[in-house]
C-alpha cells in the first residue's frame, strides 16, 4: 500500500477502530504522517444519501436544516472573517462552498454580496440546495472531477470536507485551479498533530467510516501550497469568538440546566485557539489558503 498523499511505501497500520460494524484501520504514512483508509475496494461517496442526513445509517451527521437558523449566527461570524480576508478585489464576487450540503452557509454568503455557488458529492443535499439555488449553481459530483470554472472564485470554504475526499491533493488542485488571484479558501478539519488527538489515540472520535483523510497542521499546509495556493496561514482551532458559539449552542438546549454547557463549551473554544510552539492543544484546525 503506498500512502494517498505523497506516494512513499513506508506505511504502517496505526489504529483498528473496532467501535464500528465493519470495523476498519487506520494507516499513518512515516513520511509525512498522513493518516488515511485504504482507498482499495471501498466506495469512498456510498455514504451520503438521506439516511446520513436524517438518521438511520451507522455513520451519520446532524441535518442542517433543523438548526439552520441558530447556525446563521456562527456562519455570519465566519463569512463576516472571509470576506476580509478575501483579496480578490472583484466587483462582482462569488463564493463557493464545497460540500454545500442544503446550502445554508450559501445562503449567509449572498448576504455577505457574494454571488454563492456550492458542490456537492450527496444527490440528496445536493438536489435540495439545487431546488433552492438552481441547478446552475450546485455541482454535484465528487469535488475532484468537478468541471469548475477557472479563476471564478473570491472565497471558498471546505468546512469539516476534506477528511471525507478521497483525493485530497487532485481536489485542491482543482479547487486552486477554480479560484480568483488573491482569493481566499478557508479548511477546517481535525489536526491530528493536536494533543487532544493524540492523546485520545484510536478513540479520537474524529475516526469515522466516512473520513479517509486524516492531516495535521504541517502536511496540509505543504500540500495546500502544492496544490496551487501561494500563501497559507495556520488558524489554530477556530477563526470566530466564543459569542456566537454559544447563541448557537443555546437552540439545542432543552433545560435551563443545560446551560452549564458554556463553561466546557468557552473551555474548549479558548484551549483551541493555543499553540505553542509544537503543542496544538487541541485537535480542531482552520487553514487560510490564497491562491
Ligand atoms: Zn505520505
Amino acid at each position: 500500500m503506498k500512502c494517498p498523499l505523497c506516494g512513499s511505501a513506508e506505511v504502517s497500520l496505526k489504529y483498528r477502530i473496532e467501535r464500528f460494524t465493519p470495523p476498519f484501520d487506520i494507516h499513518e504514512c512515516r513520511a509525512c504522517r498522513f493518516q488515511f483508509r485504504d482507498r482499495a475496494g471501498l466506495d469512498a461517496y456510498s455514504y451520503y444519501d438521506r439516511g446520513y442526513y436524517e438518521g438511520g445509517n451507522e455513520f451519520t451527521y446532524q441535518d442542517e436544516r433543523r438548526l439552520e437558523e441558530a447556525s446563521r449566527i456562527v456562519w455570519r461570524a465566519r463569512m463576516k472573517r472571509l470576506k476580509r480576508r478575501d483579496r480578490s478585489n472583484s466587483d462582482n464576487p462569488s463564493f463557493l462552498d464545497i460540500g454545500c450540503s442544503f446550502g445554508g452557509l450559501m445562503h449567509v454568503a449572498e448576504e455577505f454580496g457574494y454571488t454563492a455557488y456550492g458542490a456537492e458529492v450527496s444527490d440528496f443535499s445536493g438536489g435540495y440546495a439545487r431546488e433552492r439555488f438552481g441547478k446552475e449553481r450546485i455541482y454535484i459530483g465528487s469535488i475532484e472531477d468537478t468541471a469548475l470554472p477557472d479563476g471564478k472564485f473570491s472565497a471558498a470554504a471546505m468546512i469539516e470536507v476534506i477528511e471525507h475526499v478521497a483525493d485530497p491533493r487532485k481536489a485542491l488542485t482543482n479547487i486552486a485551479r477554480a479560484m480568483a488571484d488573491g482569493g481566499v479558501l478557508l479548511v477546517q478539519t481535525a489536526d491530528m498533530d493536536g494533543l487532544q488527538a493524540r492523546r485520545a489515540k484510536g478513540m479520537y472520535h474524529y475516526y469515522l467510516p466516512g473520513h479517509l483523510s486524516y492531516f495535521d497542521r504541517h502536511n496540509l499546509n505543504r500540500l495546500l501550497l502544492e496544490s496551487g495556493f501561494r500563501r497559507t496561514q495556520f488558524i489554530g482551532g477556530v477563526e470566530f469568538g466564543l459569542l456566537p458559539k454559544l447563541l448557537k449552542s443555546r437552540a439545542s438546549f432543552l433545560r435551563f440546566s443545560e446551560y452549564i454547557k458554556w463553561i466546557r463549551i468557552a473551555f474548549y473554544h479558548w484551549m483551541s485557539k493555543i499553540t505553542i510552539g509544537p503543542w496544538h492543544f487541541t485537535s480542531s484546525m482552520v487553514m487560510l489558503a490564497w491562491k
